[in-house]
């Protein structure tokens, strides 16, 4: 039997030195390895307790909108900047090199209480933890975290406030 750590090829030094790049886009070659591991994290209690899901960029979205259609949830998006119309909520992040900036349209979310983030890999924790503030400052709940890949040196979800399920920890 086949594992989702099969399809993951691990670049060293990429983008910077000393990261061990995860690349999962291997998994999207393999129908039948993608279908079944969207199948399990669009079934597992976090993302059914949840009113929505909210998926990072970029490579979040490739999987939060698969998760999206299996689990029936609605999806709502947090996004670098310059790339969301209308009203936005922003918060700054740490990134290993410099900071960043992630957005929420304000309306997007206003019908949903209860979120679960997923995003593709979880390291520092920095980003899931900036998507966790946004919503927090907007009143929101955080239910969980859907993640693929946890490098689990990093302790990232020392960082989240909720329960993080990831299928894969390095
Ligand atoms: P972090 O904020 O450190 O938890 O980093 C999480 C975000 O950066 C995710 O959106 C990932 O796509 C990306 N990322 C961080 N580290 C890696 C890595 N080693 N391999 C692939 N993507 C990574």
């Amino acid at each position: 039997m086949k594992d989702i750590k099969d399809y993951i090829t691990s670049y060293p030094d990429y983008p910077n030195k000393g990261i061990i790049f995860k690349d999962l886009l291997g998994l999207l070659r393999e129908p039948y390895i993608f279908r079944d591991l969207i199948d399990k994290m669009a079934s597992s209690q976090g993302i059914q307790d949840s009113d929505a899901i909210l998926a990072i960029e970029a490579r979040g979205f490739i999987f939060g909108s698969a998760i999206a259609f299996q689990s029936g949830k609605p999806m709502v998006v947090a996004r670098k900047p310059n790339k969301l119309p209308g009203e936005l909520i922003n918060k700054e992040y740490e990134l290993e090199y410099g900071t960043n900036i992630l957005s929420i349209q304000k309306d997007s979310i206003k019908k949903f209480q209860k979120f679960n983030i997923v995003d593709d890999v979880l390291a520092t924790g920095g980003t899931a933890k900036c998507a966790t503030d946004l919503l927090m400052l907007e009143g929101k709940e955080v239910a969980g975290y859907s993640m693929v890949i946890e490098i689990n040196a990093l302790n990232g979800r020392k960082k989240l406030t909720g329960p993080v399920l990831s299928q894969l920890i390095v």
